[in-house]
């Protein structure tokens, strides 16, 4: 049935009166003010170059609509929390997911030269304007500070340590999780022709290496996988791969990122095989994946850390008593 077009015209005006009364409107906060830093190859560095605020267009706002894995069989749980507070546990459990709304507020890009990403970049760099370079990672402002400290830290001792992946949205980390589900499924086909693959085990295989979205440490804005150079074999180059933990720079980093506040989330589990699944964690053993939590608890952490303690583990403690310690283990 054909409607008479002053109803249709009516109709069309009460659909846009809605829209008007509830525009989806999203201001980002202003970005930081940063005090310009040296880089580690001695050039001074524009705080545009490492601080620019994101523009609305590259920061999109939360869709707010709850993930759908796979063909949506598998019902996610949705979480409530929020970072506000600084040490906030993000893990597994449905009570400490962060909702499919929450931003951190001072996202900011990181500069092309600490990414693994820009390594592509510096050989250009004198024929482009940083402006021309697209940056492809973004952290907190906080967290980008610390890990260009370390990183230049590092770098004044000979050992290279870039950012991989930084700060994932909740849409993000959707559309990740459903990219290496369908991943599963290729591996597994190629590998295993007569093997059926359920989506269900292709999920939970999944989920041992990377998040459910609201489960993600990296939604925080303050968790990073952090990547040296793996300098021979199959996985040869800036890869998020176990071999990190063979680098100087993993060692160094083992030694040393407490001080700029950093701790590894995702330890090995008590088999001492990577793969294995740590049943405290929920995840293999992440050699790369390090969340900034600031020197003074990282610093607290490193005598818990020597009594096995993980670092989710550390800070469920501390949320409960600020005065929690560990004494150091004889
Ligand atoms: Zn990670």
């Amino acid at each position: 049935m054909k409607l008479p077009a002053f109803l249709l015209a009516s109709a069309l005006g009460l659909a846009q009166s809605f829209a008007q009364a509830t525009p989806l409107v999203y201001h980002p906060a202003p970005g930081p003010t940063i005090v310009p830093v040296v880089s580690s190859q001695g050039i001074p560095l524009a705080p545009s170059d490492y601080a620019t605020p994101l523009a609305p267009a590259t920061l999109l706002p939360p869709s707010g609509q709850q993930c759908k894995i796979g063909s949506g069989l598998y019902k996610i749980p949705v979480g409530t929390g929020n970072a506000r507070r600084p040490l906030t546990v993000v893990s597994k459990s449905p009570q400490e997911m962060l909702s499919p709304m929450y931003v951190a507020s001072d996202i900011v890009n990181v500069p092309y030269t600490y990414t693994s990403e820009g390594q592509l970049y510096l050989f250009l760099q004198h024929l482009l304007k940083p402006t021309d370079i697209p940056y492809t990672e973004t952290l907190r402002a906080p967290a980008v500070k610390a890990f260009m400290a370390m990183a230049d830290a590092a770098a004044s001792q000979g050992i290279a340590i870039k950012l991989y992946s930084g700060y994932r949205a909740y849409d993000t980390q959707c559309g990740t999780f459903n990219h290496k589900i369908r991943n599963e499924f290729i591996a597994n086909v190629n590998l295993h022709r007569e093997n059926h693959v359920d989506e269900m085990s292709a999920i939970k295989s999944v989920n041992t290496r990377s998040a459910i979205p609201g489960s993600s440490e990296h939604q925080l804005g303050t968790a990073m996988d952090i990547v040296s150079y793996i300098p021979s074999g199959p996985h040869q180059g800036w890869n998020v791969e176990f071999e990190m933990d063979q680098t100087p720079a993993f060692a160094w980093l083992q030694a040393n990122a407490y001080k700029f506040g950093f701790v590894l989330s995702y330890p090995k589990s008590a088999s001492g095989i990577p793969s294995d699944v740590n049943p405290r964690t929920g995840y293999v053993y992440e050699p790369w994946h390090w969340r900034y939590i600031g020197p003074v608890p990282a610093g607290r952490y490193q005598a818990c850390r020597a009594r096995g303690m993980t670092t989710q583990e550390f800070l469920r403690a501390l949320n409960k008593n600020p005065q929690f310690v560990c004494s150091v283990a004889h």
